[in-house]
């Protein structure tokens, strides 16, 4: 008999496939710089937290997350009725996009950006347009405006940027949400929010106020180090988006395990602040080490890096990234490749321990 190939809809052909970070079968001492974690483990009250919901999980979680969301209205000052929490800020992100979303419709976002942005029109069968980052690897919110029309549905600003590390001033995210159309939804990504020096993290919750059509999405897979849980939350400007998303996904979407860890992270904000500082020494640290070998880097105003490595006349940016990259991760240290996010010759690093920052400068160094 034939092999027979299974046939997938139009919509499974289109959605891109994004390389996973190839770690997990690998020996201890590799640094696990390549996927925006956190290099500290869970605090032990949290770990305690969630220790405490196992002997309950004959039943199912919470389906409205009602001790969360209202842990996070307290903490964020938004009512709980406009917060959406998901199995990840993914969760949030995709049901928005089966919900604003279809053929027809448009999205608007930059490039390079959140690799899960591309899935949403793929998946939905509307266009996605991207805008360029410009020079200095930011968002040029002012492109984005131009590029709205009335096929726009949703607009995404990642800030700070994934993959590019840079962010654009509050002022600059209040400025443009105020020229989108109240009948198009803003969804600022600010998963990297704490590690930002322009603003303070906070900031932005005042335009929720103004704006229906925002919502503000958040994690506790970065700062909080709880990728693992999958938890993640939108801060909404109405209550339509809240319903619409939970309308499109399955019950139970976030588990009594993650909404345990995630109430009890948010009592620890001493420990979100001990973070950031760690993360804004080693910030400085991997750039003076960076520069000292001549490479060039964002301004970084998240966890990672994202740096544009030298590459003589004649040479292709593909070819020195993939040598770069491997070579790395020969000597144990696991980067992600610009080129899979559209930026061959680009590396993100994510901020580790300090002696794996040491240690990812140093091999750079020795392959250069
Ligand atoms: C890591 C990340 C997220 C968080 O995803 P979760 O599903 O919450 O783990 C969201 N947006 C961006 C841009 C990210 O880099």
């Amino acid at each position: 008999m034939g092999r027979m190939a299974l046939e997938f809809s139009e919509r499974v052909r289109r959605i891109p496939t994004y390389p996973a970070a190839g770690a997990y079968a690998l020996p201890e001492d590799v640094a696990l710089l390549a996927s925006n974690e956190s290099p500290d483990p869970p605090l032990p009250e949290v770990v305690e937290a969630v220790t405490a919901v196992l002997g309950g999980l004959n039943r199912y979680p919470d389906p409205t997350s009602s001790r969360l969301r209202r842990a996070l209205s307290d903490r964020y000052g938004v009512p709980s009725s406009r917060i959406a929490v998901g199995n990840g800020s993914c969760d949030v992100l995709l049901a928005a996009g089966e919900a604003l979303l279809e053929p027809g419709a448009e999205l608007v976002y930059a490039w390079p950006s959140f690799s899960v942005y591309p899935h949403l029109a793929a998946a939905s069968g509307a266009t996605a347009i991207t805008v360029p980052v410009n020079e200095r690897d930011e968002h040029d919110l002012d492109a984005m405006a131009a590029e709205i029309t009335a096929a726009t549905r949703l607009v995404i600003v990642c800030n700070p940027n994934n993959p590019t590390s840079t962010a654009v001033p509050a002022d600059a995210v209040a400025a443009f949400v105020a020229k989108v159309p109240r009948h198009v939804c803003v969804i600022v990504d600010e998963a990297y929010c704490e590690f930002n020096t322009l603003d303070d993290p906070d900031t932005t919750l005042d335009l929720l106020k103004r704006h229906t059509n925002l919502v503000l999405l958040r994690t506790f897979s970065k700062v909080h180090g709880l990728c693992g849980l999958r938890v993640g939350f939108g801060l909404c400007g109405s209550e339509e988006f809240v319903t619409a998303v939970n309308q499109v996904r399955q019950p139970f979407f976030c588990n009594a395990a993650a909404q345990a860890a995630a109430i009890e992270a948010l009592r620890h904000q001493d420990e979100v602040n001990a973070r950031v500082e760690r993360t804004i020494v080693a910030r400085l640290e991997v750039e003076d080490g960076l520069r000292a070998l001549g490479i060039e880097v964002a301004d970084s105003q998240a966890n990672f890096c994202w740096l544009h490595l030298p590459v003589a006349e004649g040479e292709d940016p593909a070819e020195v990234e993939g040598r770069i990259v491997s070579g790395l991760a020969d000597r144990g240290v696991l980067v992600r490749a610009g080129g899979a996010l559209g930026r061959p010759g680009s590396l993100r690093v994510t901020y580790g321990t300090p002696s794996q920052n040491a240690r990812f400068v140093a091999e750079l160094g020795a392959l250069l």
